[in-house]
């Protein structure tokens, strides 16, 4: 049996919604991406939705819209997907990597206490894997030095800090939510950056249609810009896909409960878990494997039964690019010990018992091996 880490969920109306789009003559820079920005907005209680083409274009405008210097200092995870650091080098910003707490794995305040200098200009949160990160301290840390907020949502539509929802205007002066074919919705590629300040939202919708005057509408080019802007046919998913997040959302639930029943009994696994003070729409599904386990090896015996799996993630800082340009600090002990130990599971909606019996019969397998071999 072939397990996949990922797969979208696509029904017969989404279909039908990109293929309207087609028909409807109107390729790009149409309504159907102003339908998606503006609930996407709604969903997170923003008052405004700009539509890109992925998560890392409207992570790059919104650094962009801070109007940071060169040289300036922007404290982040390492533990997180690369672009979430890279939309700081695009600005010529200096990712400053902070450590992250054990349990939910976002950023921890005292560890961005300890990075603070003179030169710090804001924090760039990441909601690791869905779960938010401590968005109350880290916001509350924020203004005691006056450091703007963006916050990384990309993995989690749908998630809620305290009941207020990840991305939402408590939390950060901005966020993007990303919409990859693997994550809680898709678009295919596609991003929405939210924000209630009007001056943010103007220019990154001039900057994603070239720069273009007058919120991206006017013929004159009056500043640098890009080609972010979201096709007709990906909006048009994305619609269709945001009126089923919920039902979603809860498919994707009854997935991770299951699994948490079956690895109950499994030594040796950590399933995750939810803070008590979060509401978690899981991204993706990542267990820790004991220390006393070789992680690559579990993975290498999965593959062997058709299950699909990832270290997830390789931290930011251990990358290559980021090593040679000397941003790779030696202290981040959390992220490292994590990274060690942690592998992403297949997840998705339609994961059904047999697909979940085998992954998990195939992990305990494998388990049972990697011990036998380190006794000898
Ligand atoms: C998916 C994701 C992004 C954006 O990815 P795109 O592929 O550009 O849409 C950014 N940050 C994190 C943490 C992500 O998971």
């Amino acid at each position: 049996m072939k397990v996949p880490l990922a797969r979208p969920d696509i029904t017969d109306a989404d279909v039908e919604a990109v293929a309207a789009a087609l028909r409807s003559g109107r390729l790009g820079l149409g309504p159907r991406a102003e339908a998606f920005e503006r609930a996407v907005a709604r969903r997170v209680g923003r008052r405004h939705g700009v539509a890109v083409n992925s998560g890392t274009s409207g992570l790059h405008l919104l650094v962009r819209a801070l109007g940071l210097r060169p040289g300036d200092e922007v404290v982040t995870p390492s533990f997180s997907f690369v672009a979430s650091a890279n939309c700081l080098l695009y600005e010529g910003l200096r990712p400053v990597f902070a450590d992250i707490e054990p349990h939910a794995l976002g950023l921890d305040p005292a560890a961005v206490a300890a990075r603070l200098t003179p030169r710090t200009r804001a924090l760039l949160v990441v909601d690791v894997f869905g779960h938010p990160a401590r968005l109350d301290e880290l916001r509350a840390l924020a203004d005691r030095h006056g450091l703007a907020v963006i916050e990384d949502a990309c993995e989690a539509l749908g998630s809620c800090w305290l009941g207020i929802p990840c991305g939402g205007g408590r939390w950060a002066d901005g966020a993007v939510f990303a919409f990859y074919a693997n994550k809680q919705i898709t678009t295919g590629e596609g991003g929405v950056v939210v924000t209630d300040a009007d001056g943010v939202a103007d220019a990154c919708r001039s900057w994603r249609n070239q720069g273009r005057a007058g919120g991206g509408r006017d013929p004159a080019h009056v500043d640098l810009g890009y080609n972010y802007r979201l096709d007709e046919m990906s909006a048009a998913l994305g619609v269709s896909q945001l009126g089923r997040l919920d039902d979603l959302l809860r498919a994707r639930a009854r997935v991770f409960a299951a699994y948490g029943q079956r690895l109950a009994r499994l030594d040796g696994v950590a399933a995750p878990a939810a803070d008590p003070r979060a509401d978690v729409a899981w991204f993706v599904y990542v267990v820790r494997l004991d220390p006393r386990l070789d992680r690559d090896a579990v993975a290498r015996r999965l593959a062997a039964e058709g299950v699909e799996t990832r270290p997830y993630f390789v931290p930011i800082h251990r990358q290559p690019l980021y090593v040679a340009r000397g941003l790779a600090p030696r202290d981040l002990e959390v992220t490292e010990r994590v990274a060690a130990q942690v592998l992403a599971l297949p997840f998705h909606p339609a994961l059904d018992d047999a697909a979940l019996d085998h992954v998990c019969d195939a992990l305990a397998r494998a388990i049972a091996r990697e011990d036998g071999r380190a006794r000898g």
